[in-house]
């Protein structure tokens, strides 16, 4: 696996320090010398002039026995040539091995102008020779040549203290690296990460600093709805298991009553029945409480299946009215299916599609009128949607309360409620089940008129 080096600003720092520095080192080290070695030319120049003339005098006076005398210094040297371009002395080599130096640039300008001077570069000696000739009164030509080192000599001569300037100037750059990195580091680690804002920071830094500000900003706000999400899912939790508490206590109180009238011998034979069908409903009411909030708690703690399979709501609903066809009889309600029987099939929970949908039923039968009427219609909402819709002429939901029919225990006539055996949890189930489905639920409802409750299934989850 490929690790990625973390980059450290010092190492940056100190690079751009080294070479910045090194740079402005190495341009003053070559002007430095360039000018250095022009002076000193100029200055040889000037120098050898003078002497040249000085020794073309005496050679003038006193001819070869000055030249014998010489004793001229190291890289220094005197030539005299005869008028013809042969070397009458010379103060290196012997004359008469010398060859004719009437050729020679600074000789031929001597001969036609009086003087002449010249420089000639040796490679292999890495050397320049400079050259003043000067011409005597007999014709002849009396010359006087310096070496003097190149400009790449006179460097490499310069070298070492240049090594060692250059050296100094890493660790000076390398130590400028170091504190200016502890300038930018300091205050970007004393930013107070609370409120960025009120730090003093540099200039650059402060779109870094306003993004941890919008992001602070942002944590707050999600860390305040978490806590108000938390205090209303605890409430709610608190307020269930009251009003539970409460919805079990009085038909168990209702069955305790009744059994201890019997038990005391309070009731007349011909009355027990009666009082043997009210424990008999008190319990059946317990039980179908107990089954609802059974079902709102898996719903509640996401216990449901989560496979979807598909769903023919239209047939689910046709079994629904089927089921519910007894008790609509007994109510005097006469129940309807309506709609294309060719919609599509949704992708969804049948245990939980079955319970909206028979809660639904079930209440538009419970609070309707003899001879009243429960339509359920099925029909697709554009392509992607399939709507339930269950209407009906009963009592309807007064405008006050439509908006609370879907909490838990919500009753808008309690004693009614119980009567016909509600629970106050039914449309709190279908809310729940609305949520799982991601469908729409709208409510409808005319006080005396009826009330009608439209589910909107979409075809496939919104995940998918
Ligand atoms: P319940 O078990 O009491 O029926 P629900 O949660 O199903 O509880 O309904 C809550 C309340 O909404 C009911 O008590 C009733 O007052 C009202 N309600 C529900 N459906 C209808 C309807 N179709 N017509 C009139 N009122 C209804």
């Amino acid at each position: 696996m490929r690790t990625e080096k973390t980059p450290r600003i010092k190492n940056l720092v100190f690079l751009c320090c080294l070479v910045a520095a090194l740079s402005a080192a190495l341009v003053c080290v070559g002007i430095f010398n360039g000018f250095t070695y022009s002076m000193v030319t100029q200055e040889n120049r000037e120098n050898l002039r003078a002497e040249a003339y000085y020794i073309a005098k005496a050679v003038e006076l006193s001819g070869q026995t000055y030249l014998e005398s010489l004793d001229p210094e190291p890289g220094s040297r005197v030539t005299w040539i005869a008028p013809d371009g042969s070397v009458r002395f010379d103060t290196e080599v012997e004359a008469g091995t010398m060859d004719n130096h009437g050729n020679r640039q600074e000789v031929q300008q001597a001969l036609t102008g009086g003087y002449g001077e010249s420089s000639r570069y040796s490679d292999t000696l890495n050397e320049k020779t400079l050259n003043y000739a000067v011409q005597i009164g007999d014709g002849s030509v009396v010359r006087f040549s310096i070496r003097q080192s190149s400009a790449w000599a006179m460097l490499s001569k310069a070298l070492l203290p240049t090594l060692a300037a250059l050296a100094f100037v890493a660790v000076l750059a390398l130590l400028v690296a170091a504190w200016t990195v502890r300038q930018i580091v300091r205050p970007i680690n004393r930013i107070d990460l609370q409120s960025p804002g009120k730090s003093q920071v540099f200039v650059e830094i402060k779109p870094l600093v306003r993004r941890i500000e919008t992001q602070n900003q942002q944590l707050r706000e999600q860390m305040e709805h978490l806590t108000q999400e938390h205090e209303k899912q605890d409430r709610f939790r608190r307020e269930f298991t009251a009003n539970v508490s409460h919805e079990l206590k009085t038909p168990l109180t209702s069955i305790s009553g009744f059994a201890e009238i019997i038990r005391d011998g309070l009731v007349k034979p011909a009355d027990v029945p009666r009082f043997a069908g009210n424990i008999h409903k008190e319990a059946q009411r317990l039980i179908t409480l107990v089954g609802d909030i059974i079902k709102i708690s898996q719903m509640d703690d996401n216990q449901v299946p989560i496979q979807r399979e598909q769903l023919d709501l239209r047939q689910l609903c046709s079994d629904v009215l089927d089921h519910l066809a007894p008790a609509a009889d007994r109510a005097g309600v006469r129940l309807y299916l309506e709609g294309d029987a060719d919609v599509p099939m949704i992708s969804g929970a049948r245990q939980i599609a079955d319970e909206m949908i028979y809660n639904l039923c079930d209440n538009a039968v419970k609070y309707n009128h003899p001879g009243g009427e429960v339509r359920v219609q099925v029909a697709p909402r554009g392509k992607d949607a399939v709507a339930v819709q269950v209407a009906d002429t009963g009592i309807g939901i007064p405008k006050a309360h439509q908006s609370r029919v879907f909490e838990r225990f919500y009753r808008v006539d309690k004693d009614r409620s119980k009567e016909i055996g509600g629970t106050g949890l039914g449309l709190s189930i279908v809310k729940h089940g609305a949520l799982y489905h991601s469908a729409g639920l709208e409510l409808k409802s005319t006080p005396g008129v009826g009330t009608t409750i439209t589910v909107t299934f979409p075809v496939r989850p919104p995940q998918s």
